[in-house]
């Protein structure tokens, strides 16, 4: 039998598999499984050729019981609903797990973002936020950067919505660039998050931090991780890279701030100097003690999984690892930390943006640090407590403590 890749139908068998070992009653399971709403548009842009186009656009808003739902928007030309309906229930499980008054939603539009111009960038962000306003605000729903997605998309669609509204409303979206009210510390936030996860787990297996680690994925999350894997944990040795394109290795070590500069300049690592090329599959297979997943779904199936040596794999993309990878993974004695804890930090620094955004007053760089590390180290530890006490893998581990949190909302509200 071949392995299942849809993302949601893998999202709705790691929720079966929590909603089992906690007893949900069966009208909780199907509430938790489907989202509560989704919604499909069309959007027509004027290319710079004076053509149009339509581009077809979604929001999912997956479970609002905690909270108004809250998810990035990714611009991919992969993207489908069920990626989206996917993505939106990890971030149900995300906010959950970081303990954040949140949902979860996400969404996106099916577009190749590297062959549009800027001014066609500019107007596919405001046509997307021209069919959603209605849907969305602080309140309701609000959108962040995803794959593909930047500051600046970000403040074309907070101009539009303003517009259309017709008055400030900084809250509706986060990831805005600072002099928009955006918060200190939001750039980096996914990684930095995901590297204190990293610190806590080395503590606990006893793995030296100052080891070897590698990035497959070198968009903005792989790019701080390989920064901030030394800046946090006070070394480490980057061996390898990899985006899109290709990857580079050097046994010897890379300087993470002169490979992110090549990116930025070049658009890619290939050709980084003084290393040898290695393929996104094989990088995955490095001996190191660090494994930074950090661009899209299922790169450790079945058929990798049992190659994988990393002492922790610390997943910063959404989706990374499939079902069946997980359970080889957790018998290899390979520690993941699962991505909706792992790459919790971006919506957590989101959701500190909203706060400060809200009451118009805006904190130091040291402040969003603090209280992003008090958030993940405690997230992290009360999973890793559940994986102890019920014996299961630390992905199941981290639905059975977010999924509880959500369920134990939705009967409070009296919904089931
Ligand atoms: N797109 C990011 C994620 O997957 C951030 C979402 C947000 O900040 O709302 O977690």
């Amino acid at each position: 039998m071949t392995e299942e890749l849809n993302p949601f139908k893998i999202a709705q068998q790691q929720f079966d598999e929590a909603a089992k070992i906690l007893g949900l009653e069966p009208a909780m399971r199907e509430m938790l499984r489907w989202p509560r709403r989704e919604y499909r548009f069309t959007i027509p842009v004027k290319l710079d050729d004076g053509t149009t186009r339509i581009f077809h656009g979604y929001r999912v808003q997956y479970n609002d019981a905690r909270g108004p739902t809250k998810g990035g928007l990714r611009w991919h030309p992969d993207e489908t609903m069920d990626t989206v309906r996917a993505l939106s229930a990890w971030m149900t499980w995300k906010t959950a797990v970081v303990d954040i008054p949140l949902g979860g939603g996400k969404g996106g539009i099916t577009c190749d973002p590297k062959k549009l111009s800027e001014g066609e960038k500019e107007r596919l962000a405001r046509g997307w936020m021209r069919v959603a306003a209605r849907e969305l605000g602080e309140h309701r729903d609000s959108p962040a950067p995803d794959v593909y997605t930047t500051p600046q998309i970000m403040a074309w669609m907070m101009d539009e919505y303003e517009t259309i509204v017709g008055r400030s409303h900084p809250a509706v979206i986060t990831g805005k660039p600072l002099p928009l009210g955006g918060s200190q510390g939001r750039g980096d936030a996914t990684a930095r998050g995901g590297v204190y996860t990293v610190r806590e787990a080395c503590k606990v297996l006893d793995v030296d931090p100052h080891g070897a680690y590698a990035v497959q994925g070198f968009g903005n999350a792989g790019q701080y991780a390989a920064l901030l894997h030394q800046e946090v944990l006070g070394g480490g040795k980057l061996v390898a890279v990899s985006d899109s394109g290709g990857g580079v290795y050097n046994p010897d070590g890379i300087d993470p701030r002169a490979i992110v500069d090549h990116k930025l300049k070049s658009g890619v690592v290939k050709d980084f100097p003084g290393t040898k090329p290695i393929s996104n599959e094989d990088l995955l297979e490095l001996d190191v003690n660090v494994l930074y997943p950090s661009a899209l779904e299922n790169v450790i199936h079945g058929r990798n999984a049992g190659n994988i040596k990393a002492r922790i794999c610390c997943e910063l993309a959404n989706g990374p690892t499939t079902p069946e990878a997980d359970q080889i993974l957790h018998n290899n004695g390979v520690h993941v930390i699962p991505d909706f804890l792992a790459n919790a930090g971006g919506v957590t620094v989101s959701y500190f943006e909203q706060v400060q955004g809200t009451y118009n007053y805006f904190w130091t760089l040291e402040q969003v640090h603090r209280e992003l590390d008090e958030k993940m180290t405690r997230a992290y530890h009360d999973v890793l407590k559940m994986q102890k006490s019920m014996n299961v893998h630390p992905r199941l581990a981290a639905y059975l403590v977010s999924v509880a949190r959500v369920a134990e909302a939705v009967k409070l509200r009296g919904w089931v």
